[in-house]
């Protein structure tokens, strides 16, 4: 299998280091606030890698960070604490808050069927491994203290950007970092890994320094490094981490360890709202209850990303979202329709091209599919393969067990959408029009078959003055509410 490592910027065959359990750490959400789809795509991403590596044959040990520790409002160390400003507007305390959004962040992650990762880990359970942390940074030469924090000192660390490949003084000439810099860093892109409280702040802990609270990166260094030990295999991120959070992660994990402390580096590229920004002034930061609230169910925003690469900008739109919603349901009635067919043997053969013998029109689909999975897990092939097989002109339950074998990496519910399917299927037609309606529908039928076109006509203008619509089908007349 292939993956796309941000840290050579190149696609690379995956070895785990232990062969077998592949060792994953993902950053989680800050939980101030309801995850937004743009959230949310990151962390689908997270799951199709989990699911295809686990069809791959390997066990998982995974880890995902809760941010539950206030951070600031940037990247940097400037801003507001999100946290406090939450708490201070809802008038709850901070552990409130977190826990408030927690368990929305995992509804959310349910609703999406997105498996979580083995282990959850909680900042503000971890303050005592932090403080730890920071000692050893301290100990080696790379910490030092300022009258707020402690700072990482990063012309220590010769290896800082090599992730964003970011030349840091070209990037810190014209940013807006030199804007209000604390005089007391050694070079402005030191970081705090440990910041002291003033005495208002919410959430503060004792430690050396006095009272305070973990800088952002040091949360993810710790904890990674806590349940997976100095080498995790993989670990991901959206691709807004690159050039700060996980260059900082870098910088401190492997000055602590002394060497590469993550094998693969995997980013999730960003989704867009109508091509821009998502943002809370936009007021189009929508969340899984928006979509729900215009009619959308969770696992059509699910194929809807299936949909792109996740190393592709997505652009979410609501017509976007709509032509999703009516694929899955088309896929749901096509393989409803392969599972009421035949077992038949699907015979075709389809032509080597050189690299390939001739082979079984199905053989080729599964090669096609599990060729995917395994080119840096290009989903959206896969699923045009699934497509190939549901829309092929001879139905077979054969067809139905190929793709319903592949919900174990799509996560589409099939069977419940299948049985859904049926269902509506065998409802009576016009079932909820009211009898009124369906009476005058009767008369015009009537009226048709008596030949008395006229009057036919006339009844239809009537019921379409009343709201409804009739379409003549081979199975009878539909109404249908306009
Ligand atoms: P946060 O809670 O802000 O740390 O974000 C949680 C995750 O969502 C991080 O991995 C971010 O990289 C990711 N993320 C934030 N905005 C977007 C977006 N518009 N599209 C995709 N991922 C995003
Ligand atoms: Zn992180």
């Amino acid at each position: 299998m292939k993956v796309y490592n941000t840290l050579s910027r190149s696609k690379e065959e995956f070895r785990p280091v232990d062969g077998k359990e592949v060792k994953i750490y993902s950053c989680g959400p800050t939980v101030y606030n309801y995850a937004h789809i743009g959230n949310l795509r990151t962390y689908i991403f997270m799951d199709s890698l989990r699911r295809v590596l686990k069809h791959e044959g390997y066990t998982l040990k995974h880890v995902m960070n809760i941010t539950d520790v206030g951070h600031l409002t940037s990247d940097g160390d400037s801003g507001e604490d999100k946290m406090a400003k939450a708490a201070a507007k809802a008038q709850k305390s901070p552990y409130e808050i977190a826990a408030f959004y927690t368990t929305a962040f995992f509804k959310d992650l349910d609703r999406l069927n997105i498996d979580r990762p083995e282990i959850i880990a909680k900042a503000t359970e971890h303050i005592d491994g932090m403080i730890e942390y920071v000692e050893a940074l301290c100990e080696k030469g790379y910490g030092y203290e300022t009258s707020d924090g402690i700072y990482y000192d990063i012309g220590k660390f010769p290896g800082y950007g090599k992730l964003s490949r970011a030349k840091l003084d070209e990037q810190l000439a014209g940013g807006s970092e030199r804007v209000g810099i604390n005089e007391e860093k050694r070079h402005p892109a030191d970081f705090a890994i440990w910041k002291k409280a003033p005495k208002e702040h919410i959430m503060q802990w004792p430690s050396p320094w006095g009272m305070g609270y973990p800088g952002w990166h040091i949360e993810c260094s710790q904890m990674s490094r806590q349940y997976l030990g100095d080498l995790l295999d993989i670990h991901t991120g959206g691709v807004d981490h690159i050039p700060i959070h996980h260059e900082n992660e870098i910088a401190q994990s492997e000055a602590l360890v002394g060497k590469k402390t993550v094998n693969y580096w995997m980013h999730a590229e960003f989704l867009l709202v109508d091509n821009g920004k998502m943002s809370k002034s936009l007021g189009n930061t929508y969340t899984i209850d928006t979509l729900i609230e215009r009619g959308f169910s969770p696992l059509a925003y699910r194929y809807f990303c299936l949909n792109g690469h996740y190393r592709n900008k997505l652009n979410f739109t609501w017509e976007g979202l709509s032509g999703a919603q009516t694929s899955l349901n088309r896929l749901y009635e096509t393989l409803l329709a392969h599972k009421n067919a035949a077992d038949v043997k699907i015979t075709e053969t389809v032509q080597g091209d050189g690299r390939y013998a001739d082979m079984n029109v199905m053989d080729a689909w599964k090669q096609e599919y599990e060729y995917a999975l395994s080119d840096d897990l290009n989903i959206p092939l896969a699923l045009s393969v699934i497509w190939k097989a549901l829309r092929y002109p001879t139905k077979s339950k054969k067809i139905y067990e190929f793709v319903l074998a592949a919900d174990d990496i799509l996560g589409l519910d099939m069977e419940a959408g299948v049985e859904a399917a049926a269902k509506a299927a065998q409802a009576p037609m016009n079932a909820d029009v009211p009898e009124e309606i369906q009476k005058l529908a009767d008369d015009r039928l009537a009226a048709k078959k008596a030949k008395d076109y006229a009057k036919a006509d006339q009844i239809r203008d009537q019921i379409k003055a009343m709201g409804y619509v009739l379409i003549d089908t081979k199975d009878g007349t539909k109404i249908e509410k306009v």
